[in-house]
């Protein structure tokens, strides 16, 4: 082995990415891990995570990765701030180029770029991005102090984001398009008890048709409910309808699903269709998407790399 290649880069600071890299390390192949713009993954801003197995505090996203963070590092794990944003996996020793202008070669690669926000992809949601729409209610909730918000979805994003927006806001609307929710019963429980209070209202079997504004910021909605329009005067609206792969800079490089996971099992459970390269994670997840099943499939991407190496080199 060439001592300027790397034996293995890994792509995402997430539960995935990092997980990968403390194994990594265990097996002495030296990761280097180039961390994306989102340090720690997607997290980083939740405010409790409680199922995350051992910590039974509660620990918030960011305290539980930076845990992550420093296992790998005090293991050797090197990080490199920055993003990927071209990948050459045409030939045995991989070429991956960074925003900065940097390249690194690799005899492999662990693609753990997990997912980002979807939006409803409404003209006016674009138009007030940052101006009242967001999809995340801990780094923008504070904004909303003693005003009224709303957040659109029914899974367990959309409940986090509601129940965090309760300890800020006069008034938060649950909006979503059925009567029933994906989000775990804990949290829609904990949601329904705050009704009472008259701060949280749920309008259901419901769809935002329009963002309304002032020109400089959200003044309310448009949503249909029973064929009918409603207007509803709201300071911000919160989007919390899924998560998309963030898998871009490999389309036409790694074969991909129809929902743009990167598709695994060539091989080996985490291989993918390029050899050397592997993918753990939310960006080749499109059902468990957790932070411990994410963790579990870069434990075993790193397992697959080492048993790689040792065959090929
Ligand atoms: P991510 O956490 O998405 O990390 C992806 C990484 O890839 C990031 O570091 C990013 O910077 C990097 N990246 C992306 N593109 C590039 C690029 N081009 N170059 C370099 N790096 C790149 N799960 C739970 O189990 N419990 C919870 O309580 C929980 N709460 C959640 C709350 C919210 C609001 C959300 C949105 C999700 C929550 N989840 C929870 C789900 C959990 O966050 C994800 O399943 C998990 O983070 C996925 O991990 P990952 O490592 O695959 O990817
Ligand atoms: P999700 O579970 O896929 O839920 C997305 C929600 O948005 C669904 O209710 C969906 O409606 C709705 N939706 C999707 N597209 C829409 C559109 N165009 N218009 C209106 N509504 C739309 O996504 P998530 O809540 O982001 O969760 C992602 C993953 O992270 C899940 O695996 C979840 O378990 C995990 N997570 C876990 C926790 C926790 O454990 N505490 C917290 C957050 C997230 P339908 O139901 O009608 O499809």
């Amino acid at each position: 082995m060439n001592s300027d290649i790397l034996k293995v880069l890994i792509i995402g600071s997430g539960p995935a990415g990092f997980t990968a890299a403390i194994y990594a390390c265990r097996s002495g192949l030296n990761p280097v891990i180039v961390t994306g713009d989102e340090v720690g993954g997607q997290l980083i801003t939740t405010p409790e995570i409680e199922n995350w197995p051992g910590r039974d505090d509660a620990p918030d996203g960011f305290t539980l990765m930076y845990s992550l963070q420093k296992h790998a590092e005090k293991l050797g794990a090197k990080l490199v701030n920055d993003k990927v944003v071209k990948v050459d996996f045409s030939e045995r020793v991989k070429k991956v180029y960074l925003a900065s202008g940097k390249e690194y070669c690799a005899y492999s690669v662990i693609v753990c770029t997990g997912a980002r926000a979807k939006y409803l992809g409404l003209e006016s949601e674009t138009l007030y991005k940052g101006k009242g729409v967001s999809a995340c209610a801990t780094c923008d909730g504070f904004f909303f102090r003693n005003k009224i918000t709303a957040v659109v979805g029914g899974g367990s994003a959309a409940f986090v984001e509601a129940l965090y927006l309760t300890n800020l806001c006069k008034k938060v609307y649950l909006i979503h398009r059925r009567s029933s929710f994906r989000a775990e019963k804990v949290l829609v429980d904990k949601l329904l008890s705050l009704q009472e209070s008259g701060k949280v209202e749920f309008i259901l079997e419901a769809s935002v048709k329009e963002v309304t504004g002032n020109g400089n910021m959200v003044t309310g909605i448009v949503y249909e409910k029973n064929n009918e329009q409603v207007n509803l005067p709201l300071d911000g609206l919160f989007v919390a309808i899924g998560h998309q792969s963030a898998t871009e800079i490999f389309e036409g490089v790694l074969e991909l699903n129809e929902n743009g996971t990167v598709k695994t099992g060539f091989g080996c459970e985490t291989g993918t269709s390029a050899t050397g390269v592997f993918a753990a994670g939310d960006c080749a997840d499109s059902v468990y998407r957790q932070a411990i099943t994410s963790a579990g499939q870069g434990c075993k991407a790193a397992l697959d790399v080492e048993k790689y190496l040792l065959e090929n080199y």
